[in-house]
């Protein structure tokens, strides 16, 4: 089969008789259509992530059911789907974190097109059970970013963004201690809606994560304002099409007040820092809790410590975005002072995965806005990653296999 095969660093072909997936009968032999091209599939290309080469790359894939499986009853050939980039490899989902639900932390977890081939060929199998139909009114160059791009930052809002005070008073694990009285309301959580209802969004890094996480911050979740954060004005305004109510362009605020933060270290760099996170939590002054939730997704490092110092007392910040180095300080104090949640996050369990299907079917997601680039075919995959390093895929590209 044809695929795009990674065999050492800087090193991908364009193979035309590559050996085809086995499939067990649990599984599915789907035909990626699209693939959406993310930054870790960069890192890999660069050497900079580790990978057992030969490696075919892609783990945004949409495809169609080509074959199922002798027990598969659930998907049928010609069903249009997506595959979790992540999903669990144990057996029966009972590992430890799979058995407390974090079926995107399994101990055995697959990850395509890094651990296991991936979907830049005309070929891939999956387990059925972790490959989810979309209807076909979604067109699929669009929907193969949904698997990463779009599921990453859904469940860093939906599950990562909630102080756990919050939780607990709503599920009244404390409620007889006497930590948290119970005042009669629900903590701003009533059934049906999200915490981050009517709360304030800021996101650093409005690209190819940060634009599915403002989207997500103002259609889906509909918080009251979301701030982007970013040093683009191009990306900035495309922030603003995708929902931002605020735009913040670091660079424009450190010029405006005669900063050359680059020359500035220890404490004249911290109170530069901290007089830009100021700037940012300034914009939501009226409300009582100004930042609620700060999603990193800039990919950088430097923003952590203002992410620290941006966000409300008792509020969360998410750590999204991979950085590729540790932030330079550790604001041990701040973070103890302020009694914030700070979270780590990683791609989506598979019981979020059909909520997130159903607001793309309904069009809650704007796929349209959030797929930038597609006009590239398997053939310019490597022009289309060093389209991404030159910065000119402003939101998500994709790739055409056949
Ligand atoms: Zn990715
Ligand atoms: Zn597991």
């Amino acid at each position: 089969m044809k695929a795009a095969v990674l065999y050492e660093k800087e090193d991908l072909r364009i193979e035309s008789d590559f050996e085809e997936p086995a499939m067990g009968e649990a599984d599915v032999l789907i035909s990626p259509k699209h693939t959406g091209l993310c930054s870790t599939d960069r890192s890999l290309y660069r050497g900079y992530v580790p990978f057992k080469p030969p490696l075919i790359l892609g783990h945004e894939i949409a495809g169609v059911v080509s074959e199922v499986g002798a027990s598969v009853t659930d998907l049928a050939v010609g069903d249009h789907v997506i595959i979790p980039p992540v999903y669990p490899g144990c057996e029966n989902e009972s590992c430890g974190p799979c058995s407390e639900g974090l079926t995107n932390r399994c101990k055995r977890s697959v990850f395509i097109g890094h651990g296991v081939h991936g979907g830049n060929a005309e070929l891939i199998a999956a387990p059925a059970k972790y490959v989810f139909r979309v209807d076909k009114s979604v067109p699929l160059d669009e929907v193969c970013i949904v698997p990463d791009a779009v599921s990453t930052p859904f469940h860093a809002l939906k599950s990562r963004s909630v102080p756990p005070h919050i939780l607990m008073k709503h599920i009244g694990v404390f409620k007889n201690t006497g930590m948290f009285k119970n005042k009669g309301d629900s903590g701003g959580h009533p059934e049906g809606h999200h915490w981050l209802n009517d709360k304030n969004v800021v996101v650093f890094g409005a690209g190819g994560v940060g634009g599915p996480a403002i989207n997500l911050a103002a259609k889906y979740f509909q918080a009251k304002n979301v701030v982007a954060v970013d040093i683009f004005d191009k990306k900035l305004e495309y922030a603003k099409q995708l929902g931002a109510t605020h735009l913040i362009n670091t660079n424009t605020y450190f010029e405006e007040n005669g900063i050359a933060i680059k020359e500035l270290d220890g404490r004249e760099r911290g109170k530069a820092l901290s007089g830009l996170a100021k700037h940012i939590s300034s914009h939501l002054a009226e409300d009582k809790f100004q930042v609620d939730v700060v999603v990193d997704c800039s990919g950088v490092s430097v923003t952590f410590p203002v992410a620290v110092e941006t966000v409300s007392k008792n509020r969360t910040v998410i750590q999204v975005g991979w950085p590729p180095r540790p932030a330079p300080d550790f604001l041990n104090q701040k973070i103890m002072d302020k009694y914030l949640t700070i979270n780590g996050t990683w791609a989506c369990p598979m019981s979020e995965m059909e909520e997130i299907v159903t607001a793309v079917e309904s069009k809650t997601v704007d796929l349209n806005l959030l797929v930038t680039n597609k006009d590239y075919k398997l053939d310019q995959f490597v022009e289309a990653i060093h389209d991404l390093e030159a910065g000119k895929i402003t939101g998500r590209a994709t790739i055409e296999i056949i």
